[in-house]
């Protein structure tokens, strides 16, 4: 089975993360946050934590700190510029929906 769309499981983040690029002058990420999938969802165990993984290799090279209202929105790029992983802490709102899709998997 293909990895899921980040639209596809968390759309509202998705937008979110899109309306919180604007004047960060990572704007141009938004394509890419559009069409990445989720590969593996991070599995450090820590309660907080509904990071992912949307490449299949995780090298960061550098990161762009977004400003959400709630909790903590970081994406990590590798050095070619391709989102590789998307750290989410503090929301249990994304952590519901991950779970939630995992356990549609399940059944
Ligand atoms: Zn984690």
């Amino acid at each position: 089975m293909p990895s899921p769309l980040i639209s596809e499981v968390l759309p509202d983040l998705l937008e979110e993360m899109v309306h919180l690029l604007q004047g960060s002058g990572a704007e141009p990420l938004e394509e890419q946050l559009r069409r990445l999938r989720i590969e593996s969802v991070c599995d450090c165990g820590d309660e907080n934590c509904s990071s992912f993984a949307t490449a299949a290799e995780v090298k960061v090279a550098s990161v762009v700190e977004l400003q959400p209202i709630e909790g903590y929105l970081i994406i990590d790029l590798n050095a070619a510029e391709e989102i590789c992983f998307i750290e989410v802490l503090g929301r249990p709102d994304v952590k519901y929906l991950l779970e939630e899709y995992h356990d549609s998997l399940q059944r």
